[in-house]
């Protein structure tokens, strides 16, 4: 008997977990997906830094022409100009998302007005003084 209310426990508290679980995990932000973009972005930029150098190299031990040369780097540094500035945007975009999460943080912050403790934004109560709270005004 006690078997039976022991493997039952068990079972409930594994169904419980596999159902809660993916509720509590964390959101994922926008800014993952920015991340993983100017990740990208730097890995072809670094790319290029090693084509430049490869060419420099190649034209100095006479394995490139001077025209040649001149009309590889050319294209590369372009190309290099246009993932900076793609880089530069990606940065803007993660500072603006940054900004937006700690204003939006900033104004969920709510102080009692009793004794001006920091309470969370559905607290009824003061939990440091016991001061009832008025419902916060939902935005
Ligand atoms: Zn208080």
């Amino acid at each position: 008997m006690i078997l039976l209310v022991v493997s039952t426990t068990v079972l409930v508290a594994a169904v419980v977990a596999f159902v809660v679980y993916p509720l509590l995990r964390p959101q994922r932000s926008p800014l993952d997906g920015a991340s993983g973009q100017s990740e990208e972005l730097l890995c072809r930029r670094d790319r290029i830094y090693t084509e430049l150098r490869e060419l420099e190299f190649d034209h100095r031990v006479g394995k490139v022409s001077d025209e040649d040369y001149v009309e590889a780097r050319e294209q590369l540094e372009t190309e290099a100009a246009r993932i900076l500035q793609a880089i530069d945007v990606q940065l803007k975009a993660i500072d603006d998302e940054i900004e937006r999460q700690v204003r939006r943080l900033r104004e969920s912050r709510r102080t009692c007005p009793s004794c001006g403790a920091t309470v969370t934004p559905s607290a009824r109560f003061c939990p440091s003084c016991g001061e009832p709270l008025k419902a916060m005004a939902k935005r």
